[in-house]
C-alpha cells in the first residue's frame, strides 16, 4: 500500500520502519525541520541538550527495549545507568519515590507522615471508595501528612492547577502503592526502594535522546518529507488525499488539536471535543557549568517547594553520557510547566537560576550557558471531563479508517517506549488489513 503518516515524532517514524520492512511505500510528512518531535535534541558548542527535558531509554517491555537499543547502536551506542532520583526537601536529600524516603525527612515530618498514612490505610481497608479526583485521591491513598510534605505542593508546581478539579483515573499503573511494611521500614531508618523496574536505564552516548529517532530514520527504507505541514486530509474513493496526493493510508500521530483543523470528515461534535483537548506546556531551561568538581552521581531531582523556584524537576544531564557536556564542564534540564502564558525572558531565567543555586543544586557564577525551549504540547491536562472527552474522539477515529495514535495523536499519557509499543500494534493491524483487504475499526487496549 501507499501510505502516509502525519507527524515525524518517535510515533510516526517507527511506524514508518515497520511498515517499509513489510514492503508498503511510506511517507512521512513533519512540519518541523527535522523528525524528532519531543525527542529532539540541539547541541551549543560542545554541549548537547535534550529540547523536552531529561529522556531516558527504558521499557517494561523487553521486546520494545531491544527495538529502542537497537535504534541507539545498542549497548556500544548507549551508557547503561543506575537510577539515582531524590527530592530535594526544603535542605534534605531525600530518596525518591517519597514514601520510601521518609526516614530522611525531620522526626516531626516523619510522624505526621505516618500518623496520616496509618490513618488513610485504616480508611481504605473499612471500605472508603476510591475518589475520582486527583487531590481527595492523594489525601485517600498516602494521607494528610504525605498530601502536605510532598505530594500537593509538588503536584501543584508541575499541573498548575486546583487537584480537585483534576481526575484520578491516570496515576493508577503511575503511582504504584508501596507495601505498608516498606513505608514502615523507611521510617524507622531502613532503606528501601521503589520503582525497581526503572532502577536502570540507557542513553545514547552520542547527539542526546534524539539519536533513538536518528537510528530509526536511518536505512528506514521510507520518504521522510520535512518541513511539510499537513493541511488538507480527506478521503477520496476507496482511498485519502494528503495535500493533494493520493494514499491508500492515512495515519495520524500529530497532536489532535493541530490536525482536527486539516481532516474533512470530522463530525462537528467530535470537532468541539477535540478543541476542548488543552495540553500543558513546558519550558525547558538547558543549563551548562563549568566544574572543580563532578556532580554528585544524581539522574534527576524533584523540587516541590514554591520557595525553589518554578522547576519542578531537575535532570543532571552530563551524567547520562559524559558527552553531553565537555570536559570540565557539567549540564543540567529544569523544567517549568506553564498552562500556555510563560514568556521567558533574562530576568526570569536569572531568578530560576537563582532558585536553584538557593536550593543548593549550583552556583550562579558557574553558568556559562543558559537558553531555554518552549514545548507547546508536553503533558496532557486530565481534567474531570477528559476521559469522556477522549474517549468520544477515538471512538471517532477508530471507526472512520483514519488511523491516530501517539503522545497528543492518542491523548495518552505514553512515553516514548510505550509509542512504540504502540506503533508495533498499528503495524499488526496494517498488515491484517493488507492480508485480508478487509478494513476492521483499530482497536487498542
Ligand atoms: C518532560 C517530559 C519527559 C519525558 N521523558 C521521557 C523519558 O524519559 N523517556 C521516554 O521514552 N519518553 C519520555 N517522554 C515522552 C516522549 O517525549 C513522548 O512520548 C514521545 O516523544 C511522543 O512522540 P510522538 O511522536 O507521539 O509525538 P510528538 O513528538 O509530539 O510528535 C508529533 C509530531 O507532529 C508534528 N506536527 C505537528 N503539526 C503538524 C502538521 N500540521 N503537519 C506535519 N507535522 C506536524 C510535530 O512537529 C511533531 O514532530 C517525556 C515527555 C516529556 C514532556
Amino acid at each position: 500500500m501507499k501510505i502516509a503518516i502525519l507527524g515525524g515524532g518517535i510515533s510516526g517514524v517507527a511506524l514508518a520502519r515497520m511498515l517499509a520492512g513489510d514492503g508498503h511505500r511510506v511517507t512521512v510528512l513533519e512540519r518541523a525541520e527535522r523528525a524528532g518531535g519531543l525527542c529532539k535534541s540541539r547541541r551549543y558548542g560542545e554541549f548537547t541538550f535534550d529540547e523536552a527535558g531529561g529522556h531516558i531509554v527504558f521499557s517494561k517491555e523487553r521486546q520494545v527495549l531491544d527495538w529502542q537499543l537497537a535504534r541507539c547502536g545498542g549497548e556500544a551506542g548507549t551508557v547503561r545507568n543506575v537510577r539515582n532520583t531524590k527530592i530535594r526537601w526544603h535542605d534534605r536529600w531525600v530518596p525518591y519515590p517519597f514514601e520510601n524516603g521518609v526516614g530522611h525527612l525531620t522526626k516531626e515530618a516523619i510522624v505526621d507522615c505516618m500518623a496520616g498514612y496509618i490513618e488513610a490505610y485504616a480508611t481504605r481497608k473499612a471500605g472508603a471508595p476510591c475518589p475520582t479526583n486527583f487531590g481527595d485521591w492523594i489525601q485517600w491513598r498516602m494521607g494528610s501528612g504525605f498530601a502536605r510534605h510532598f505530594m500537593v505542593p509538588y503536584n501543584q508546581k508541575i499541573w498548575k492547577c486546583d487537584l480537585q478539579k483534576m481526575a484520578s483515573d491516570w496515576v493508577a499503573g503511575r503511582v504504584p502503592e508501596a507495601p505498608i511494611e516498606d513505608i514502615v521500614k523507611s521510617a524507622i531508618g531502613i532503606d528501601t526502594e521503589g520503582y525497581t523496574h526503572q532502577s536502570v536505564f540507557w542513553f545514547p552516548k552520542h547527539g542526546g535522546f534524539e539519536a533513538m529517532v536518528r537510528g530509526t530514520v536511518q536505512d528506514g527504507g521510507f520518504d521522510l518529507q520535512c518541513g511539510v505541514a499537513v493541511t488538507r486530509v480527506e478521503k477520496k474513493g476507496k482511498g485519502y488525499a494528503v495535500n493533494g496526493e493520493a494514499f491508500d493510508l492515512v495515519v495520524n500521530t500529530i497532536p489532535l488539536p493541530q490536525i482536527e483543523p486539516a481532516i474533512a470528515e470530522i463530525p462537528e461534535a467530535v470537532r468541539a471535543d477535540i478543541r476542548a483537548l488543552r495540553p500543558i506546556s513546558l519550558i525547558n531551561l538547558m543549563i551548562g557549568v563549568k566544574l572543580d568538581e563532578p556532580l554528585p552521581n544524581l539522574s534527576w531531582i524533584y523540587l516541590p517547594f514554591a520557595e525553589q523556584g518554578p522547576t519542578n524537576r531537575v535532570t543532571y544531564f552530563s551524567n547520562y553520557s559524559p558527552h553531553n557536556a565537555p570536559a570540565g564542564h557539567g549540564s543540567f534540564l529544569a523544567e517549568v510547566t506553564h498552562r500556555g502564558e510563560l514568556r521567558p525572558d533574562a530576568a526570569w531565567l536569572k531568578e530560576v537560576v537563582g532558585a536553584l543555586g538557593r536550593a543548593g543544586i549550583l552556583r550562579p557564577e558557574q553558568v556559562v550557558l543558559s537558553e531555554w525551549c518552549n514545548n507547546e504540547y508536553a503533558y496532557i491536562d486530565q481534567d474531570l471531563h477528559f476521559r469522556d472527552r477522549i474517549g468520544r474522539v477515538r471512538k471517532w477515529f477508530d471507526d472512520s479508517g483514519y488511523l491516530t495514535f501517539g503522545r497528543f495523536g492518542r491523548y495518552e499519557y505514553h512515553n516514548s517506549d510505550q509509542c512504540i509499543g504502540r506503533a508495533m500494534q498499528v503495524h499488526a493491524h496494517i498488515r491484517q488489513l493488507a492480508q485480508s483487504g478487509d478494513p476492521q475499526p483499530l482497536r487498542l487496549n
